[in-house]
């Protein structure tokens, strides 16, 4: 069994959700936010015939859920994408949908508005054939991937399923791996006083000069280390730092954020206590020398094992359909794929080919969009039964 993907369909789609502004509001104060794309999508499912099932997350910022029901006892499967973008600053056309030799142009179109007309293009195929699937077949799009992910933790809330194919742009490779992140405070403290008074004054920010001597080593060795098979090693980087408070006043604190990139299996608890190590170290070897250590935020690396049955689903099917074999890898970044997995719903993270996520020219291959949504469709009829 084929299911028909309607190519003129998933064209205009396309196009049209990259006409919608859907600029995520907590990235940029005023921005439109997803409620009027929530919209356009509920009334694209309504159209194919499946009732939407909205999710008021927060405010008018919605999810958009909708399902084929299985005939019964088959395994269920989620498609996800999200419905937010990043900011425009710079692009000369953000919102044009332009269709030019192949390639559709505009923010959000390959991260990921292609991969929402996909779902959209295999859900109404699966109506126009009549194919019934044994298990439910859900179509998910979520709120608010590119900031806090409140669509996400709401959905895996609420719904449960067997497995999920997360449709984030992966050029039609399968990736079954991507790194987490720990933000990390670390705070000198010093004693302010006159900028004269050298006798009374500890400077916080001559010892954060410590710490960051001692961090750098720490992240050299880092990336040293063998890591993962997909991942490599972990890193870590100290993108804020701040201190003092006036020119002429010793400076009474420093403090720095430290971005350290995890590894499946790495824990807040372990990468805080390398850190806190550096610090005890500083610490021993003089008695005015004081900080502090604290995880800020922190989002779970990710991994499914390559021969979890929808890992195996997904690239047999794309194999199909791409006519050579998929490649396996692990992404840099994080993803939603990390909140469904600790939902417990095994996910694999397969999407189309394009380029400039979040910059100046965005645009994504149609022709790979065609194709993603063929191997969505027959990776269902494989998995769902
Ligand atoms: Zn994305």
């Amino acid at each position: 069994m084929k299911i028909p993907i309607d190519e003129a369909y998933l064209t205009k789609q396309i196009q049209a959700l990259v006409q919608i502004d859907s600029i995520n509001p907590d990235l940029e104060k005023g921005a439109a936010g997803e409620g009027a794309i929530a919209n356009y999508v509920a009334q694209a499912l309504t159209e194919i015939g499946i009732t939407p099932q909205i999710q008021k997350v927060e405010g008018d910022r919605k999810n958009v859920l909708g399902v084929l029901k299985g005939t019964g006892n088959g395994k269920s499967l989620l498609l996800n994408a999200h419905l937010d973008t990043v900011g425009i600053t710079g692009m000369a056309a953000p919102f044009s949908g332009t269709l030019q030799d192949g390639k559709i142009y505009g923010r959000g179109a390959y991260d990921m508005k292609a991969s929402i007309a996909a779902m959209l293009a295999v859900m109404k195929g699966f109506v126009e054939s009549g194919h019934q699937l044994a298990g439910d077949l859900w179509f998910t799009t979520v709120i608010d991937e590119e900031y806090g992910s409140k669509g996400m933790e709401h959905l895996v809330k609420h719904l449960h399923t067997d497995a999920a194919i997360l449709t984030e742009p992966t050029q039609l490779r399968v990736c079954c791996a991507h790194r987490g992140f720990v933000w990390i405070e670390v705070k000198t403290q010093g004693r302010a006083a006159h900028g004269s008074r050298y006798n009374e004054g500890i400077d916080a920010n001559m010892h954060m000069g410590r710490v960051l001597v001692e961090l750098e080593k720490l992240s050299q060795a880092l990336v040293q280390r063998t890591g993962h098979p997909l991942l490599g090693p972990p890193s870590m980087h100290a993108p804020l730092i701040q201190g003092g408070t006036s020119q002429s006043v010793y400076a009474a604190f420093c403090r720095v954020e430290l971005e350290r990139r995890i590894l499946p299996g790495e824990t807040v608890d372990a990468v805080v206590t390398e850190v806190q190590a550096v610090i005890d170290k500083l610490a021993a070897a003089d008695p005015q020398f004081h900080a502090d250590v604290k995880a800020l935020f922190n989002r779970n690396a990710y991994e499914i094992a390559p021969n979890a049955p929808i890992v195996k689903t997904v690239q047999a099917t794309a194999q199909q359909v791409l006519s050579t074999t998929p490649e396996l890898y692990g992404e840099v970044w994080w993803m939603d794929s990390a909140l469904l997995g600790e939902a417990g719903i095994d996910t694999v993270i397969i999407g189309p080919s394009g380029g400039g996520i979040h910059a100046d020219e965005e645009w994504v291959e149609v022709e790979s969009v065609v194709q993603l949504a063929h191997i969505l469709a027959q990776s269902a009829i494989s998995y769902c039964k």
